[in-house]
């Protein structure tokens, strides 16, 4: 009986650390925490792709969004953490959320595992083809002189639209009604459609409409022009050097997925910003992809410790909260 008990305890044992080794051994889900077709859920198309034929394991994308992407991830901050749920997070998710939420049931710096950082993403302010301001200079006196006349559509409050909407608002003084999505992807179907007046959003969500001429950029908002939209100006060109700000994606895994199996989703992650066509497609869409410095699970997990910080003085100071 004891020897039985003894060959079962093995028998775990070694089933424990063949996991981590053959793994992956069934599909993955990566959880998006916004709608299809919004700059998270791309980025995370994009990058699946080639992890996944790295992996030798199919990743499939599950769209969890709600509440500013606070549904999607925490749903991963309670998963098993075998490696079989991860997420695509953002600046929002892990960097403004506990600011905005403070009953937040997970803690960006402590319920996760970083696996990487997949991309950079400038923040641009966009508007509706048809909004009367041919700049930003005129849209900063259009938008005091209409108070809450004016919209802006945003991904739900804690989201990288609405947190960069709400330091805009602030800079400008102005209080436009807000109307929230479920992702930016549909915000921007209705910005093109013209029910919403304009949106601050990632650039992998505007470069094509941008180009298209389907709705309008007033600027950038980072130090540099994008190569992926050369005409559209920098905020500091335009006229309100003040308004700096970019986002970024990043994968996460629950606590406590084994290391092993954290280092495999990373070097698949990596492998997939090496790849000639995974950097030309996120380049395309104006991403800035992580020097290779940025590569490292360790650098991503001090980053986000660093955007928390960075996050919650200014949300504060613009006095905003979800509860
Ligand atoms: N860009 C979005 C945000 O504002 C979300 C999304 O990816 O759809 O947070």
């Amino acid at each position: 009986m004891k020897a039985l008990f003894a060959a079962a305890a093995a028998l775990v044992l070694s089933a424990g650390s063949t996991l981590a080794q053959g793994y992956p051994t069934k599909p993955i889900t990566l959880v998006v925490p916004f709608a299809a077709g919004g700059p998270t859920d791309v980025i995370a198309r994009i990058v699946a792709e080639p992890m996944s034929r790295t992996l030798g394991q199919q990743i499939v994308i599950e769209n969890v969004a709600g509440a500013g992407g606070t549904t999607g991830t925490t749903r991963v901050a309670t998963a098993a953490p075998d490696g079989y749920t991860i997420m695509m997070g953002h600046m929002g998710t892990h960097g403004a959320a506990p600011a905005l939420y403070p009953k937040l049931k997970y803690d960006p710096t402590k319920d996760f595992e970083a696996i990487g950082m997949a991309a950079g993403t400038p923040i641009l302010l966009v508007a509706k083809k048809d909004l009367p301001p041919k700049d930003l200079k005129e849209f900063m006196t259009f938008a005091k002189a209409q108070g809450d006349k004016m919209n802006l559509a945003h991904a739900g409050v804690g989201s990288v639209s609405h947190t960069t909407a709400l330091l805009l608002n602030n800079q400008l003084g102005i209080k436009p009604s807000q109307v929230p999505y479920r992702g930016t992807g549909p915000a921007m179907n209705d910005l093109v459609a013209g029910q919403v007046d304009f949106m601050t959003d990632q650039i992998v969500n505007v470069v094509s409409q941008v180009k298209a001429g389907s709705i309008k950029a007033y600027a950038i908002a980072t130090p540099a022009r994008s190569p992926a939209l050369p005409d559209v100006p920098t905020t500091k060109e335009a006229g309100m050097p003040d308004y700096q700000v970019s986002a970024w994606n990043a994968l996460f895994a629950p606590k406590g997925t084994p290391t092993d199996v954290t280092a495999k989703l990373s070097d698949a992650l990596f492998k997939a910003l090496a790849d000639e066509n995974t950097r030309k497609r996120l380049l395309e869409l104006g991403g800035v992809l992580p020097e290779k410095d940025q590569q490292t699970q360790a650098w991503l997990k001090g980053f986000v410790a660093e955007e928390v910080a960075r996050w919650t003085p200014v949300i504060k100071a613009a006095g905003a909260t979800a509860e």
